[in-house]
């Protein structure tokens, strides 16, 4: 357990045990909790949202922020979390790569701007406007663009369908929940909130200390979520697109395009510098998105501990139907894994009326996951355990989940978590310059290149 203490009152908090351990994943819960308003959440030199210290105002006895935070609290974990939430719900199924389940589904929202604007088949947008239009929920919360260039976008509350149909599409980008969380615990109502797997979590734990937030939220939908990015992420796709980094306007993310595949979505993004004309562009994830994300570059440390894949705090999970079968089709198709009876009983009539949803097998669901899952249960090892050979902070992860991984796919790991710990310095260092980056980078790239020409080596000449 940390030494690292509050320099100032010899206090623990967040910022001592967490975000000094470089373990903070934004996520605001602790800002919106805390009873003397000692904390907000702030974009750091990395573009990444910590939490931060804003007095120094500590309670003699409180340790709040510390029992919602899902980087500290390991007392509870998905596992236990899940328990309490689900084990005794009637029907209730369980696999250790979901968590608890009742059932899986497949397929689109037959509303067309759902599908159009959609990250994959807007069953997300389609089922938090169910919850609106059926009285279930009086708001919702969940994730829009924002007018300002240095926060592109932020978690909103949403009182209409329409309002929540304006937030479609996945957001690539960090958002954190205190304003929203804040908002919740001092106006009345009922709420539905989605968000990713560490949210969830977070939003349990504080939920289980706040029995107002427990009476007010009463529906959470999570994302399957492989890890996200800061905001250099976005500021290099638009370098990539020809745009200037600094001056980014505007991100939309997943476009969708008839002639590609489902995987290969696009980011659109305005930059505006005020002298030059506006420069408007899309990539496409084949168009170099995707190195930059399968490689982990601007990815928190947070995310490098993360086991949870189906979210399994949450009341039903969202996800890309990543499986041969749908992914050829552009236009998306969403899974969704249910744990909530309402909700699951809304996609069962749904299935009824033979639409555009379906049932779906638990094996496909996990299938259609694969590449997620190998990060977060056999990859993940490899990180822990070369985070603790350098004596670099690390937390908990459940190692019953985990399975073990090659050579080449170990060393693989190795040079990627240099590649997430090295390129938000190196991109400011690089003066936000593609070319001047790409430099920089150019030993970390040649060693995956060469591992990745090596594996399809053994593989063309000795089958493994
Ligand atoms: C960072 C991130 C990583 C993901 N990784 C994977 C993955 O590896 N595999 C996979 O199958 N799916 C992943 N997803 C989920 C996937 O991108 C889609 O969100 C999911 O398929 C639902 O699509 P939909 O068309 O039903 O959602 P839509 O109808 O488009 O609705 C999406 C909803 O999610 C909300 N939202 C968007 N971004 C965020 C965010 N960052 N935090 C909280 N709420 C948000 C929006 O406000 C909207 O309400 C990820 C999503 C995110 C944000
Ligand atoms: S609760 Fe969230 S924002 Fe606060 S320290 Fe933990 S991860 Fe960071
Ligand atoms: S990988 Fe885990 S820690 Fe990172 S954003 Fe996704 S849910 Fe949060």
């Amino acid at each position: 357990m940390s030494e690292i203490v509050n320099n100032i009152t010899g206090h623990k908090n967040v910022c001592t045990e967490v975000v000094a351990r470089n373990l903070c994943i934004g996520c605001g819960i602790c800002a919106s909790i805390c009873p003397r308003e000692n904390l907000k959440i702030e974009f750091n030199k990395f573009g990444e949202y910590n939490a931060l210290e804003i007095g120094n105002s500590c309670g003699e006895k409180c340790n709040l922020c510390l029992q919602v935070c899902p980087f500290y609290n390991d007392k509870d974990n998905e596992d236990t979390l899940g328990k309490k939430l689900f084990a005794e719900t009637p029907g209730i199924k369980h696999t250790p790569e979901t968590g608890y389940y009742l059932n899986s589904f497949v397929g689109y929202s037959n509303i067309k701007s759902h599908r159009e604007n959609g990250a994959s088949g807007g069953l997300a947008t389609w089922t938090l406007e169910k919850l609106l239009t059926g009285n279930l929920v009086d708001h919702v919360a969940c994730v829009s663009g924002n007018n300002d260039p240095e926060k592109l976008f932020k978690f909103k509350i949403c009182n209409t369908p329409e309002e929540v149909r304006e937030c479609s599409r996945s957001c690539y980008y960090p958002v954190e929940t205190s304003e929203v969380i804040k908002h919740i615990l001092s106006h009345k109502g009922r709420y539905a909130i989605i968000a990713l797997p560490c949210m969830c979590k977070a939003i349990r734990l504080a939920m289980h200390l706040i029995p107002k937030l427990q009476r007010r939220i009463r529906f959470m939908l999570g994302l399957v979520c492989n890890q996200t990015k800061s905001k250099f992420f976005v500021e290099y796709i638009c370098g990539l697109g020809g745009g200037d980094p600094n001056c980014l306007r505007q991100v939309t993310f997943r476009i969708k395009a008839p002639s590609r595949p489902a995987s290969d979505f696009g980011l659109r993004f305005i930059s505006e510098n005020g002298v030059n004309p506006s420069r408007e562009g899309v990539v496409f994830w084949t168009e170099g998105m995707n190195r930059i994300w399968f490689d982990r570059y601007f990815t928190p440390n947070a995310c490098d501990f993360c086991d949870d894949v189906f979210a399994e705090c949450s009341d039903a999970t969202f996800m890309d139907a990543w499986l041969p079968e749908y992914v050829t089709d552009g236009r998306g198709h969403s899974i969704v894994l249910t744990r909530n009876r309402e909700i699951n009983n809304i996609f069962l009539s749904e299935c009824r009326k033979k639409r555009t949803v379906n049932l779906i097998s638990i094996d496909a669901t996990i299938r259609s996951q694969s590449s997620v899952l190998f990060d977060k249960r056999s990859l993940i090892r490899e990180r822990y355990s070369r985070y603790r050979r350098a004596s670099l902070p690390t937390r908990p992860i459940r190692s019953g989940l985990m399975s073990s991984c090659r050579y080449d796919q170990r060393v693989e790991a190795g040079i990627k978590l240099r590649i997430s710990r090295e390129s938000p310095s190196q991109w400011i260092s690089a003066d936000k310059d593609i070319e001047r980056f790409r430099k920089r980078m150019r030993g970390l790239t040649l060693r995956l290149g060469a591992i990745r020409e090596a594996r399809k080596f053994l593989k063309k000449f000795l089958g493994r």
